[in-house]
C-alpha cells in the first residue's frame, strides 16, 4: 500500500500541492485554487511502524502523518487532525465545541486526560429548561439555539495539549487544516446527505445557509468547500492562541452569538446566556483518568463529566464477573450468547450511570470501577433469561456480596449520535485518543458570522427535568457545570506500555461501541479491524436493545428475542477508530470499512 507522503504539510510550507489538482471528474470547476485531498484513498486497516493514526476522513489521517513524518509526535498529530476534522467534517467538531483527550506519555508511563467539556454558564439553574408552564423545553426548540451554547473547550483543549504534550507550536499545528478550509476539499455524499438532513435548521440561520446551503440548496457531492472565514479563525489561533476564544475577539463573537442569534426573517430562537465573564473562567483540566483492570490489562479511560470511562469498565468488570458466575469464559461463547452477556452488562452498567454520574460531587467513581462492585451486580444475570428492563440500579458503596440494588429505576435520557473520534501512535510509543464534538450533526445550527465555525448544543446533553420523580439526577443543568458525556476515548495498557487505542462517537451509544470494540480484542481474540467492523449491538436499559441489521436479521437477533430481549434494528451504531499496538514497530490502525462513508487508517512505513 502506497502513501502519499507530506504533500499536505508540505505544500503549506513549499507553497505547492501536487496531488491535489482537480483532476477527479467529481469536482464541480469553480474559480480559485484546486482542492485539498480528494486522491487520497479510504483505507479502513493498515498495519506498519513509524507511528499510526485513524481518523473519519483521510484528509485529516494524512495531515497526521505528515505531522509525525516531520518529527512531531502523538499529541502534535491529535491536534493538527483534530483541527483538520474541523474543517473537513464541520458538522461533527470544531471551534465551538468541546471534548476529551486522552494521553500516555511513554517517557513516564503515565495516562493523563484534558477536560475540555463546555461549561454552562454561571446564571444557569435546575430549571433553566423548563417552561413557564412547569413542563420541560421542546427539545428542538432549544436544540436549535442559543440558550444550548455552551462555553467552547475545543481551543483550550489544543493549546494544553499542544504545550504539555507536543513538541511543536499551535501555530505550526493548525497550519494544515487553516490550508483545508482556504483552499477548501471537496465534497462527499455522506457530507451532502448530512447536509440534506440538516438544511431546514440551517435555513433558519443566514450565515449556516450561506456557507452550506449555496444558492438555498445543500451544498452538491462533488462540490469544493472553502471557508475562508474558518481559515481566518485558524490564523487568528494560531498567531494568539487560545486567549483569542476566551478573551479575544472569537470569543466576543461567539457571545454575541449565542446572545443574539441571527436568524431569517420570521424566525426566532431562544437567547443564550453566556457571557465574557464566562469565557474567561473557562479552564481545560487536567484529569486523572478512571482504571480498571481486565484480563491482565489496564484500561484507562475518561473520568468525569464523562460517563464513558466508568460504564466502559464497568462493562469490562461485568463480563469477568460473568465469567466467574458461570464458569464459562467470554472467548468461548457462541456469537449469541456474546450477545446476551454483552447487553446484560450494558443495561446494567447504564442503570448505574444513570443514578450516579454527572458532574457533581461525591459521585462513586471508584467503586463503580471496582471489580467487587461488578461482581455483586452480577447476581441479576441470567444464562438463559433477559433481565427485566429497566434494570434497577446497585449500591456502589465499598461493602459488596449481597445481591444489593434498588427498587427505583431510571430511564435512558434523550441523547443524539455524532461527534468523531481519531487517534494517534508516534514511533516513541506515546499514544493519543481524542473524542470531541459539538453534540449533534451542526450543533446548534449556528455559524459564528465572519468566522465560519459552528457552535455547540452541548448544554441539551443535561436532562431538563430529573429523568425519574424522586431519584436524584446528577445531570440537571447548573452554573458553571459541564454536562454528562458518554464519551469513552480509551487507552488500554500491557505491562505499562499501550497496547490498544479505542474511541467512537455515537451519543450514549458511545460506550457500548467503545466497550465492544476492546473486548472484541481482548475477550473474543480478533484483530482490531475485525473487532471494528464487526455488527453492533447497544443496550442501554431502556425496554429495547438496538441490534445492527447483521445481527437484527440473522440468528443472532432470534436468539436474543428468544431469551426475552426486545430488540430494534438500527442502520448502525457508532464510527470508531483504534490502535493496536503489537509492538513499537508494528502498529496496526483501524478506521469503520464501511459506517458513514467509511473512515481512514494510515501509517507511517506500510509494512
Ligand atoms: N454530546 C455527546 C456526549 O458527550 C456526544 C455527541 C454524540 O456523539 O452524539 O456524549
Amino acid at each position: 500500500m502506497g502513501r502519499a507522503s507530506r504533500f499536505i504539510v508540505g505544500a503549506l510550507t513549499a507553497g505547492g500541492l501536487t496531488l491535489a489538482a482537480t483532476s477527479g471528474a467529481t469536482a464541480t470547476p469553480e474559480a480559485g485554487p484546486p482542492p485539498v485531498g480528494h486522491d487520497l484513498p479510504k483505507v479502513p486497516v493498515m498495519r506498519g511502524g513509524g507511528g499510526a493514526v485513524a481518523s473519519v476522513d483521510p484528509i485529516v489521517s494524512q495531515i497526521g502523518i505528515d505531522i509525525l513524518e516531520r518529527g512531531g509526535n502523538a499529541a502534535d498529530a491529535a491536534v493538527g487532525m483534530a483541527a483538520a476534522v474541523g474543517v473537513v467534517e464541520p458538522y461533527t467538531s470544531g471551534l465551538g465545541g468541546g471534548g476529551f483527550f486522552v494521553h500516555y506519555d511513554a517517557a513516564t508511563g503515565q495516562v493523563e486526560t484534558i477536560d475540555g467539556r463546555e461549561t454552562a454558564p454561571a446564571t444557569f439553574h435546575d430549571k433553566v429548561f423548563v417552561g413557564d408552564d412547569g413542563q420541560p423545553m421542546d427539545f428542538d426548540t432549544v436544540v436549535n439555539s442559543g440558550l444550548s451554547v455552551g462555553v467552547p473547550g475545543t481551543p483550550a483543549t489544543w493549546e494544553m495539549a499542544a504545550e504539555r504534550y507536543g513538541t511543536k507550536s499551535l501555530n505550526t499545528l493548525l497550519k494544515p487544516a487553516e490550508m483545508v478550509a482556504r483552499k477548501g476539499f471537496v465534497v462527499d455524499q455522506p457530507f451532502h446527505d448530512a447536509t440534506v438532513d440538516n438544511a431546514e435548521r440551517f435555513a433558519q440561520f443566514p450565515d449556516t445557509a450561506k456557507i452550506y446551503l449555496p444558492g438555498g440548496e445543500p451544498i452538491k457531492t462533488g462540490a469544493i468547500l472553502r471557508n475562508p472565514d474558518l481559515a481566518k479563525s485558524y490564523r487568528l489561533m494560531r498567531t494568539h492562541g487560545a486567549d483569542v476564544m476566551q478573551r479575544g475577539e472569537l470569543g466576543e463573537a461567539v457571545v454575541d452569538t449565542a446572545r443574539n442569534p441571527r436568524t431569517a426573517p420570521g424566525v426566532s430562537v431562544p437567547r443564550g446566556q453566556i457571557t465574557m465573564d464566562d469565557m474567561r473562567a473557562y479552564r481545560a483540566l487536567v484529569k486523572e483518568p478512571t482504571h480498571s483492570e481486565h484480563k491482565g490489562l489496564d484500561v484507562y479511560g475518561m473520568p468525569l463529566p464523562s460517563s464513558g470511562g466508568i460504564a466502559v469498565s464497568e462493562i469490562l468488570n461485568l463480563l469477568e464477573s460473568y465469567e466467574e458466575r458461570t464458569g464459562r469464559q467470554t472467548e468461548d461463547l457462541s456469537e449469541g450468547d456474546w450477545a446476551h452477556w454483552f447487553a446484560e452488562a450494558s443495561a446494567t452498567a447504564f442503570a448505574d450511570r444513570n443514578r450516579y454520574v454527572g458532574d457533581v460531587p461525591g459521585v462513586p467513581a471508584k467503586e463503580l470501577v471496582s471489580q467487587g462492585f461488578a461482581d455483586e451486580r452480577s447476581c441479576l444475570f441470567h444464562a438463559d433469561e433477559a433481565m427485566t428492563r429497566p434494570v434497577p440500579f446497585g449500591t456502589p458503596d465499598g461493602s459488596y456480596g449481597d445481591c444489593q440494588t434498588s427498587g427505583a429505576t431510571t430511564k435512558v435520557g434523550a441523547e443524539d449520535q455524532h461527534t468523531t473520534s481519531l487517534t494517534a501512535v508516534d514511533k516513541e510509543g506515546d499514544a493519543v485518543t481524542y473524542t470531541l464534538t459539538i453534540e449533534q450533526y451542526g450543533g446548534s445550527g449556528m455559524v459564528v458570522p465572519g468566522y465560519g465555525f459552528l457552535l455547540n448544543n452541548e448544554l441539551t446533553d443535561f436532562n431538563f427535568t430529573p429523568v425519574t420523580q424522586g431519584v436524584p439526577d446528577p445531570n440537571l443543568p447548573g452554573p458553571g457545570k459541564r454536562p454528562r458525556s458518554s464519551m469513552s476515548p480509551t487507552i488500554v495498557l500491557k505491562d505499562g506500555k499501550p497496547w490498544m487505542t479505542a474511541g467512537s462517537p455515537g451519543g450514549a451509544t458511545i460506550i457500548t461501541t467503545v466497550a465492544q470494540l476492546v473486548a472484541g480484542v481482548t475477550d473474543r481474540g480478533m484483530p482490531i479491524g475485525d473487532s471494528l467492523a464487526a455488527p453492533r449491538i447497544s443496550s442501554r436499559n431502556g425496554t429495547s436493545t438496538q441490534l445492527e441489521p447483521l445481527l437484527a436479521d440473522g440468528s443472532v437477533g432470534e436468539y436474543l428475542t428468544s431469551l426475552g430481549h426486545t430488540t430494534t434494528k438500527v442502520d448502525r451504531l457508532g464510527n470508531a477508530t483504534g490502535i493496536r499496538v503489537h509492538d513499537r514497530q508494528d502498529l496496526e490502525a483501524a478506521a469503520e470499512p464501511t459506517r458513514a462513508g467509511g473512515g481512514s487508517a494510515m501509517v507511517v512505513d506500510p509494512e
